[in-house]
């Protein structure tokens, strides 16, 4: 990470920006005459292809929420909600979570398997697990635990502290507490408590050592009824995408086959065959390709028959997570979507299981899996106001003043300016690349003035803006050219939240995750933006968007009106992002609120409970600062500039107070509503 302090302070800051002018010159095409409606708006931003459903416009133009799909008489109205919250005196950025859609997600997963299951024939049973590491958060891990209560959905956990609120949170008898990740004795060992409680512990192992030092445990504690043991098998298959090294000969992870059958030659040997009930593998997350599923189950399925046949009483068939999220709504094997949806995957599973056991006249085994992201990516959402924008290019042709005396490639590029039309636009664009190559080997020869020089980017500049303008207005498919041109021309838009905090896989992996404006659905964003965070790094940016033509370094937004909030959703984020978020730049967590769903309520919504984001204190003092010692410093700073006559006693305990304060709330930038007075001219 490159700490760019100097100059991103000069973006932050309140610098007056040159007035925008150069649009003001551009021709206008019919296409600005027209109308806007609200289905453009769904094909600019792809709600109905990434959201699942759950994320719709109502006729006034205002996003909503439709968490039970039951159409707009119960859709949530994301700005009642932003009201409420407000208040409630919650600033933003702001994490919103809509408890119904876990709800929803759980039962669709439980309600599917098992209907297809039915439909299959199929003789086991479904019992799926939640990953915990997928979204840890108490709220979250209790209500998907309440809504997969009648389905005897369970939980997994991957780590010591994972395992204990897991132990704490899995009260259903019948549903399945399943061990992953690297154990050391001390989570063994929790795992044995587990039994004790009466839990339906499942401990499954990832390397030998583990069994080993399982078995010793077991014996050392004389436990008469050990957990059920689980096995992590290592397959060949691998994943595509960006967690393709969770599965494939040298994976971290999982047991080959000669690790497989040591395994089981230590069991016997300990009188352990019998409580080995699980075979499991995961092969990563967010699975791009039906394919691959389908080798996975089908090899995966193999093992768990050859077990048999080798006397392993095996009962369950953990098929691992992966199910992945549509994120850029593309419904394709990409990196960012999948090519297959919940019933295909199922199908598969259930199918192919079923096949394969029968090839081999073995009992069909009870389906485990363990999809955290399917269940909690649509969950929840950042809100994020913008509090200003700054344009990169920004210049103005009648700034100048152009005279025969000019250099024949300034009055080139004049002529051209001059006699640009909708049919010529793209022979001009070559006609300049030339022109302004030309000239910068001119410059260097001393052959042009610092002063021509000027003249000529203006006019380069200028033209490329109209040229991108043409091709925008017209029917026709933007040529490759011009389409690299446009992100240089985009505005960048200044919003408070951390993408370290908030967003962490757009930035560590290139992950795309949906943006979108609240409000003004019905208007033409006209603007092309990329989001800027409020972080002191240059790698504090969202500069890559879903589209209706892909993947683009923009995306579409409405020009800022004076005095007037304007509030960026960005989507998808209940799974993982809520919780990798990191401390750059001492943000920390985001305020919260949560909402369900309530027919009754003249909103459809109530806010059951808001969490406050972290103060100044809190993340100062997780870098070992204390609070007190801080604000003791000042002060006696401030008491010796008193007594040197250099501040009134009145002012220093003004400005004393003001420390204490601003130490005590929210680390966010506070946003007045007023866009700061030098960028609030309306775009157009
Ligand atoms: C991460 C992980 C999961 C969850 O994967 P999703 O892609 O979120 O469904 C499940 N099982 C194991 C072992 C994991 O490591």
């Amino acid at each position: 990470m490159k700490d760019l302090h100097g100059q991103e302070q000069d973006l932050l800051g309140s610098r007056p920006l040159p007035p925008h002018q150069i649009q003001q010159n551009i021709c206008l095409s019919k296409n600005d005459f027209q109308e806007w409606s609200i289905e453009d708006s769904n094909e600019t931003y792809q709600f109905s292809n990434w959201s699942d459903g759950y994320f719709k416009i109502d006729s006034h133009g205002n996003l909503c929420v439709d968490v039970l799909q039951q159409g707009e008489k119960h859709y949530i109205k994301l700005n009642e909600v932003i009201q409420e919250c407000k208040r409630d005196n919650l600033e933003f950025p702001l994490v919103l979570r809509f408890h119904d859609i876990l709800r929803n997600q759980v039962k669709k997963l439980n309600l599917t398997f098992n209907q297809i299951i039915q439909e299959a024939g199929y003789q086991g049973e479904y019992f799926g697990v939640f990953p915990v590491k997928v979204n840890q958060m108490r709220e979250v891990v209790e209500e998907i635990v309440d809504a997969g209560l009648e389905f005897n959905y369970g939980l997994e956990a991957g780590s010591k502290p994972e395992l204990i609120a897991a132990l704490a949170n899995n009260n259903n008898p019948k549903s399945l507490t399943i061990l992953n990740g690297y154990k050391d004795r001390e989570y063994l060992k929790l795992s044995l408590l587990g039994k004790r409680l009466k839990k339906n512990i499942v401990v499954v192992i990832e390397k030998f050592s583990e069994l080993v030092e399982l078995v010793d445990l077991i014996q050392e504690e004389g436990m008469e009824e050990p957990p059920m043991i689980g096995l992590r098998g290592k397959l060949s298959t691998r994943s595509s995408g960006k967690w393709s090294d969770s599965s494939g000969d040298f994976a971290k992870f999982g047991l080959t086959a000669p690790d497989l059958l040591k395994c089981i030659k230590l069991l016997k040997e300990n009188n352990l065959l019998g409580a080995t009930k699980l075979l499991h593998f995961h092969v990563g997350s967010q699975i791009p390709d039906i394919r691959t599923i389908k080798d996975c189950i089908t090899e995966g399925a193999r093992i768990y028959c050859e077990l048999k046949e080798l006397g392993v009483p095996l009962e369950y068939f953990d098929v691992g997570g992966g199910i992945g999220v549509n994120y850029d709504g593309s419904q394709t094997a990409t990196a960012s979507s999948i090519n297959y949806n919940l019933e295909e995957y199922i199908r598969d599973v259930i199918y192919i299981t079923q096949e394969v056991c029968d090839e081999k006249k073995i009992n069909h085994p009870h389906i485990v899996t363990e999809s955290g992201r399917y269940i909690t990516a649509h969950h929840s959402m950042i809100i994020t106001d913008v509090f200003g924008h700054i344009n990169l290019i920004d210049y103005n042709v009648n700034e100048f003043n152009f005279n025969n005396n000019d250099h024949s490639i300034v009055k080139n590029l004049k002529e051209l300016y001059e006699d640009f039309n909708r049919t010529n636009f793209l022979e001009t664009f070559h006609d300049i690349e030339v022109l302004k190559e030309e000239a910068i080997a001119a410059f260097k020869l001393g052959v042009i003035s610092l002063v021509e020089r000027a003249k000529i980017e203006t006019l380069y500049w200028s033209l490329c803006q109209k040229i991108i303008q043409e091709c925008e207005n017209s029917e026709h498919v933007i040529p490759d050219e011009i389409k690299a041109l446009i992100p240089k021309f985009s505005q960048k838009y200044l919003c408070n939240f951390s993408v370290f905090q908030s967003t962490a896989d757009t930035w560590g992996i290139g992950q795309i995750l949906p943006v979108a404006p609240l409000t003004r659905l019905n208007e033409r964003p006209d603007i092309n933006a990329q989001l800027a965070d409020i972080t002191c790094d240059s790698d504090g940016k969202i500069d890559a968007f879903l589209s209706k033509e892909g993947r683009s370094k923009t995306v579409k937004l409405h020009g800022l009106e004076k005095g007037e909030e304007y509030l960026i959703g960005i989507f998808l984020t209940g799974a993982y992002q809520d919780i990798m978020g990191d401390n750059h730049n001492l943000f920390g967590r985001v305020n919260e609120a949560h909402i369900y769903f309530d027919e009754e309520e003249d909103q459809n919504f109530y806010v059951e409970e808001t969490i406050r984001g972290n103060k100044k204190s809190h993340v100062l003092s997780s870098v070992q600062y204390s609070p007190y010692e801080l604000c003791k410093t000042i002060k006696q700073s401030l008491d010796r500039l008193i007594k040197n006559g250099e501040i009134r006693p009145r002012e220093g305990v003004k400005l004393a107070d003001f420390y204490d304060q601003s130490l005590f709330s929210y680390t966010y930038l506070t946003n007045s509503s007023n866009l700061n007075k030098s960028q609030n001219k309306k775009i157009q």
